[in-house]
């Protein structure tokens, strides 16, 4: 029999938000229903909203969760009634050509639920990223559960779903960070800063943070940062495209005339990534995480793509594998070596959505995370 709960949908492109009662059916085979616990408010719940990911209205939001499995349908065996999960979005089949490649991290068919969860009337809701968690119970698929030590708090935790793991991932993961590299880090919001976290957590030793708020490069030497550049506060010449940016000879200037070994661009504009290309040393690791819009393009003088070798990658939810990489930074997490803690900046009720958006857009918070 269907549960009725209450969920936050997006009806229409660009509408505010709406808390509605939502009907959750019962697991179908391989499906379970958690009871959602805690869970992050995310640029891409924005994006769904503002109709910048698909047309398919209305959508469940919430996707970057922690919370316990109630109940679990036919052939469940990943997880049991009562387990402390977080969610995922990555819930690879095994199956796939990326899978048998030995690449799961690329999987092509991820798992989701069998069944949609519902308006009262009916109308079918496609849930974000498959998941859709601003609800008090939702319905995935078993694989979308990981495991992790239940003492470890929802609202910390439930942020490696989404944010924190993409940025960390790609630093770590992606960027394959090495103890006694110097790493940029451009754009310091909830992402940006765990990619500082991360190129901490991986032993690098100068680690560059670049922003254009003085409020954010602050914040950003809590979480790892020893060198930060404001953009803004530089002189030189503006309209530079190349090496002679003045956010790029600012990074020289720091490392004794080189680049850095890897940068992450975790803004995800043409300028930015121009920005990072040349910011990297000779051979060195550019890592696009910060996610473009379709009419972007980019320009560069082909002669500076081959002639500085090296690699330009993208990162997607950080190269991770949620069943290798949630316990370990929960546990990293408990230990006090890894500071998820601090990217929970408010905590708020489920009917907050619509103001934490406001507040992302103003840049003024890491995550606002709603509690259930
Ligand atoms: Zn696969
Ligand atoms: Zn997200």
């Amino acid at each position: 029999m269907d549960t009725t709960v209450k969920g936050v949908i997006a009806r229409g492109k660009g509408a505010e938000v709406e808390l509605v009662d939502v009907m959750v059916p019962d697991p179908g085979p391989n499906d379970v229903i958690v009871a959602v616990q805690a869970c992050g408010v995310c640029h891409t719940d924005l994006a769904y909203r503002d109709g910048g990911i698909s047309d398919d209205y209305p959508f469940l939001l919430g996707h970057e969760a922690a919370g316990v499995v109630e109940t679990v349908g036919e052939n469940v065996s990943h997880v049991a009634v009562g387990d402390f999960v977080v969610l995922n979005w990555r819930a690879v089949c095994g199956e796939c050509r990326a899978c048998k490649k030995g690449e799961p991290k690329y999987c092509f068919a991820t798992f989701n639920a069998s069944r949609k969860m519902t308006l009262t009337d009916g109308t079918e809701l496609e849930p974000a990223l498959g998941i859709g968690a601003f609800i008090e119970k939702t319905l995935i698929h078993e694989g979308q559960c990981t495991k992790v030590d239940p003492s470890a708090d929802p609202a910390a935790v439930g942020l490696l779903g989404c944010g924190v793991m993409a940025g960390l991932g790609a630093a770590v993961n992606t960027g394959e960070i090495k103890r006694g590299e110097s790493v940029a880090v451009i754009g310091c919001g909830g992402v940006g800063m765990a990619a500082v976290a991360g190129a901490k957590l991986a032993g690098a030793t100068r680690i560059i943070a670049v922003d254009l708020s003085d409020e954010k490069l602050e914040r950003a030497k809590d979480f790892g940062a020893t060198h930060t550049i404001n953009p803004s506060a530089l002189g030189g010449d503006a309209s530079a495209t190349g090496e002679d940016q003045p956010v790029v000879q600012a990074v020289h200037e720091i490392l004794g005339g080189v680049g850095a070994d890897v940068v992450v661009d975790a803004v995800g504009l043409p300028g930015t990534f121009t920005q990072a290309f040349y910011m990297r040393d000779l051979a060195g690791r550019v890592v696009l995480v910060g996610v473009p819009t379709p009419e972007m393009r980019l320009e560069l003088p082909l002669a500076d793509v081959f002639g500085r070798g090296g690699a330009t990658k993208s990162s997607w939810y950080g190269d991770c594998l949620p069943e290798r990489d949630f316990p370990l930074y929960t546990d990293l997490y408990l230990q006090g070596r890894f500071p998820l803690g601090d990217f929970v900046d408010e905590r708020i009720s489920i009917d907050a959505v619509e103001d934490a958006f406001t507040k992302m857009k103003q840049g003024s918070v890491l995550r606002s995370v709603v509690e259930l």
